[in-house]
């Protein structure tokens, strides 16, 4: 029941009023019984500083922060994992008094923990991430932090693609390839497949109906690992499928990554079990995938 002692986490972005982060929060609130509720604030750009100030002032727990704040609350902290630190990317806040930001990333975890969670072995393994946004950032660090052999790395633009790579490179890390076209890459060369663009996605039909890959690759006996989450069951996802390809969906590493921020706000010993929440979005997912058909 919320009273006066309830505590507030809140989740900041522009736009963030599509999450599915209220549902899966409130739902392991509610579990755990804790006498917190989570809630969205949406706030443009111009407005970040004073809102900011304000979260903090208010006794909130901690934040989840979406696009485009990683960044901006990243040089708000005034402490940061190692993870946060590296990728210069803050997805969660725990607040200690009004005067300790903590900051940290739980994206690299909710990536690495998919993978593992089907049994990816991440030696000598040649890996192709298509995107060079925020998401290919944390999969970009977490497969350095694994030390994969190859990451092969292609984006629309390329000098973006090039940004992210000497970003790592300037930090001490390597091996990352710029692909600029798919031709001079054979699909046999590689084991692990990501796509960290928005191809696929409900969005509107063109991206809906396209697959990041040329549809001419097999994909047979390779990783896949798909960002987006709505669909649940992207054209990338079916065709691998189709393909005898083992796959990851977005939902697991949306489920993955909000379990560990969890775990952060109310320093649990484990990460929450995700079996429940999972089948709980999932529902809601095919529901709305219904609707937009
Ligand atoms: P972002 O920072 O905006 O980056 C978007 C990336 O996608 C850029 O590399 C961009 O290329 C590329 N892109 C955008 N539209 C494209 C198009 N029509 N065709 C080809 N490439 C396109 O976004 P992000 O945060 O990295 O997110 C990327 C995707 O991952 C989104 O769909 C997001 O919803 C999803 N995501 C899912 C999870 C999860 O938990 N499952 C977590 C994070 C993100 P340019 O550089 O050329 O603009």
């Amino acid at each position: 029941m919320i009273n006066s002692n309830t505590r507030v986490i809140s989740l900041i972005g522009y736009p963030a009023r599509h999450s599915l982060s209220p549902v899966i929060h409130n739902y392991l609130l509610q579990k755990t019984r804790k006498n917190a509720v989570y809630l969205v604030f949406e706030f443009k750009p111009g407005e970040f500083k004073q809102a900011f100030n304000g979260l903090k002032k208010l006794g909130f727990i901690g934040l989840n922060v979406t696009m485009p704040y990683k960044e901006k609350v990243y040089q708000q902290c005034t402490y940061l994992d190692k993870t946060s630190k590296l990728t210069k990317s803050v997805n969660t806040v725990k607040f200690k008094g009004n005067k300790e930001i903590n900051g940290y990333n739980t994206d690299v975890y909710g990536f690495l923990k998919s993978l593992e969670d089907k049994n990816f072995k991440f030696d000598n393994k040649n890996c192709l991430i298509i995107g060079a946004g925020g998401a290919a950032r944390s999969v970009v660090y977490g497969l350095l932090s694994k030390k994969v052999t190859n990451i092969y790395l292609y984006n629309r633009t390329v000098k973006n693609a090039e940004n992210l790579k000497n970003y790592f490179i300037n930090s001490g890390r390597g091996n990352i390839k710029i692909i600029k076209d798919f031709k001079k890459l054979s699909e046999k060369d590689i084991e692990l497949i990501v796509n960290c663009t928005p191809i696929g996605m409900n969005l509107e039909d063109s991206l809906k109906k396209s697959v990041p890959v040329p549809v001419s690759w097999n994909l047979k006996n390779k990783y896949i690992f798909e960002m987006v989450y709505e669909p649940i069951k992207t054209r990338f996802l079916q065709k691998a499928e189709s393909e005898s390809a083992k796959v990851i969906c977005g939902l697991d590493m949306l489920v993955n990554q909000a379990v560990y921020s969890f775990k952060i706000w109310f320093d649990m010993e484990e990460v929450p079990q995700t079996r429940d929440i999972r089948e709980k979005i999932k529902k809601i997912l095919m529901e709305n995938e219904n609707e937009f058909r």
